[in-house]
């Protein structure tokens, strides 16, 4: 693993870096920052324009073929993209599920109408998307998936709930998993369908969350209709074409995370050594031990992307995620402890307003507060820990697997 970057690399990342200082300026120089953890509804209008201006100069899916779209970048240059844009403190990218998920799916298994008409739109920044999996009954258990598509004529007749949607209030498209024959259970019958989010038949609710804020919603599927070709992979292939989704759900993007979360550290060794705290060895110990992991976490990501081409194998995905979301919680925790007394304290107690639009709910927490409450969401979304521990105790230590008659969990691979 060679840590240095080879001479293309380096200019790449000239440009890169040159690019981001030469138009985070002007109307975008208030993007600086926006939708970090803990305030992904922020700035919706000015982070779609970003986006359209990312789109429009060639700076979305850089990873992508150069036919569909994209730039055609090696891993290594999409690496530092993204630890390039976190450096640059660029806003958080709001079509994250229609670049990294959404697209590099459908080239891998849509038609070519499906990519005619859905891959040049995520690319200029045009549709947003999100990703309807999980259901009150299916999240580790995404087999259990109840949502029901059937067939009406030239169309698909949706009905069902899909929870813990993020961005479905922003979203033009949503990848829906539903069970398209109600004669099958598990993993069997499933279908992947894209369906068009601004109709009647689709009703979006917010869920308030510990920060005040609603970036994740329920949505409600009641008669909502989609053409009948808006299938991916083939009727019935659903559960084929939904692994493959999350297998690109973590990898290059975390080297940027990495920078961001550098930056976080940052900030606690600021405040430990203004406040006096870094004086205390308890907190010197938990501060030194967090810069460590870190680093070790840098490193073994950079160790799972060298040599590959495509998505991280899931084993390596899931070591990783399990290493960076506990750092991420554990980091949380040392900034409470940190701040002290005040942590448990909130700026302006008015009155609650209900959710609405994602936006804040009648109190402002601290930068630190909201790192705290966001991480705790760290070890659950994108696959639990426990069901990291569950693929890495089968899949790379061949351990014998859960018992079947307990639980047909841990399904979600990523
Ligand atoms: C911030 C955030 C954003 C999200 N965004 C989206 C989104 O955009 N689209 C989407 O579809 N979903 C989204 N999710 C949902 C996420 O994928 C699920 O929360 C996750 O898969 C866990 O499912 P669950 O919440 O139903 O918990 P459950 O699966 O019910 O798990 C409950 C507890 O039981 C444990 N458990 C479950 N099965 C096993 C097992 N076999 N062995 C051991 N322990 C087990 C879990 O680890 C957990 O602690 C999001 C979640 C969060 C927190």
């Amino acid at each position: 693993m060679d840590l240095h970057d080879s001479p293309e690399d380096a200019s790449f990342r000239a440009e890169a870096r040159q690019w981001l200082e030469a138009n985070l300026t002007g109307e975008f120089a208030d993007a600086r920052g926006l939708g970090r953890a803990g305030k992904q509804h922020e700035g919706r209008e000015l982070r779609t324009a970003w986006e359209r201006k990312l789109g429009a100069e060639g700076w979305t899916c850089v990873g992508w073929p150069v036919e569909y779209g994209g730039r055609g970048a090696p891993m290594s240059q999409q690496v530092i993209w993204n630890e390039e844009y976190v450096r640059a403190d660029a806003p958080a990218r709001i079509n994250v599920m229609g670049e990294g998920l959404l697209g590099p799916t459908l080239i891998a298994y849509g038609t070519d109408e499906q990519k005619r008409r859905f891959l040049p739109a995520i690319c200029d920044g045009t549709d947003l998307w999100c990703q309807g999996y999980s259901e009150p009954d299916a999240g580790s258990d995404l087999a259990n998936v109840q949502a029901r598509a059937v067939r009406d004529g030239d169309e698909w007749v949706i009905t069902g709930q899909k929870v813990w949607t993020s961005y479905a209030q922003w979203a033009d498209w949503c990848f829906v998993v539903c069970r398209t024959d109600p004669t099958t259970v598990r993993h069997k019958g499933l279908s992947y369908l894209l369906v068009p989010m601004r109709q009647r038949g689709i009703e979006v609710r917010p869920i308030r969350q510990v920060t005040g804020t609603s970036e994740f919603n329920e949505v409600f599927f009641d008669g909502a209709r989609t053409a009948a070709d808006l299938v991916v992979g083939g009727v019935g292939d659903g559960w084929r074409v939904a692994l493959a989704t999350l297998a690109f759900e973590r990898g290059v993007g975390l080297l940027g995370d990495v920078v961001g979360f550098r930056r976080e550290l940052d900030q606690l060794l600021e405040l430990a050594r203004k406040s006096g705290k870094a004086a205390d060895p308890v907190l010197r110990q938990r501060l030194a031990d967090a810069w460590a992991r870190l680093y070790i976490l840098r490193l073994n990501t950079l160790r799972s992307l060298t040599g590959v081409d495509g998505p991280v194998a899931p084993p390596e995905a899931s070591i990783a995620k399990l290493y960076w979301a506990q750092w991420h919680r554990d980091l949380g925790e040392l900034a409470m402890d940190l701040v002290g007394t005040e942590a448990t304290l909130t700026d302006g107690a008015s009155a609650a307003r209900p959710p609405g639009d994602g936006t804040p709910a009648g109190y402002e927490l601290g930068d630190l507060q909201r790192i705290f409450l966001f991480s705790r969401a760290d070890t659950i979304y994108g696959g639990s820990n426990e069901i990291q521990r569950n693929i890495i105790g089968e899949r790379v230590l061949g351990l014998p697997p859960e018992p079947k008659a307990t639980t047909a969990k841990g399904d979600r691979s990523s």
